[in-house]
């Protein structure tokens, strides 16, 4: 188990998935992410003084921080690489990344990430919400082709109610996904239970779990419309 983070709802009958080792098993978990960083940072997020620009900045750096934790169970190939000293011992990423946020405020997510694995493809899923049904519906959706090799980063900074989250797993996996994490800044029990009872393969990473959902879809206390936030459209 990763060291600084919390795995709630789930119990590991074996260490999980370590480098060299295969396909991640025993993932059904929710990974509360718990770094000093991550809790000022989130302070920040949460607090309605903040501007756009630092909300912006708050947003990149807990993402990529996020990102670290998921890539923890990645598996990586040996290679030797030469420094200016002398031969040593290398690793590399086995298999390519891709990162897919839900539009719209996914993209806050992406922007950090990005910097840290700017070699990673981008997918992109749009959905919005049927206003009779409640529900999601997609009107997006452009996918890199490699998902069935690759490691996936799907993000949304906000798991509420958990069905575009499902949804998003759902189209993932129709064009072959097999390996994905979902990653939000913050989560709620509503949705971590929507999430791991569609997809239970699919680890949570998420930097807190706040304690309900509002009338309105809203993470309470949360830190708002996240995407109104980050875009300064609130
Ligand atoms: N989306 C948001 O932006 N914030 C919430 O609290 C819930 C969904």
């Amino acid at each position: 188990m990763a060291t600084g983070a919390t795995v709630f709802f789930s119990v590991f009958s074996a260490p999980s998935a370590v480098n060299q080792t295969g396909v991640e098993r025993n993932s059904n978990a929710v990974i509360v992410v718990e770094h000093p960083l991550i809790a000022a940072k989130l302070s920040i997020l949460r607090a309605k003084t903040t501007a756009p620009d630092e909300f912006r900045r708050n947003m990149q750096e807990v993402s990529i921080l996020l990102l670290a934790e998921a890539a923890r169970s990645w598996e990586t190939v040996p290679l030797e690489i030469e420094t200016p000293l002398k031969k040593s011992d290398g690793q590399i990423l086995r298999r390519p990344v891709v990162i897919v946020p839900i539009l719209r405020a996914g993209l806050g997510m992406l922007e950090g990430m990005a910097r840290v694995a700017p070699e990673a493809s981008v997918g992109h899923i749009g959905l919005r919400r049927d206003e009779k049904t409640l529900r999601p519906v997609t009107y997006y959706c452009r996918l890199p082709v490699n998902l069935a090799e690759a490691q996936i980063v799907l993000v949304d900074p906000m798991l509420a109610t958990g069905f575009s989250a499902c949804q998003a797993v759902a189209l993932l996996k129709a064009k072959g996904a097999q390996r994905i994490h979902f990653l939000c800044l913050v989560a709620c029990p509503p949705g971590i239970e929507q999430l791991r009872s569609a997809h239970p393969d699919v680890p949570i990473v998420t930097g807190a779990i706040d304690p309900e959902l509002n009338e309105f879809g809203y993470i309470v206390p949360g830190l708002g419309d996240a995407g109104d936030r980050y875009f300064g459209t609130g």
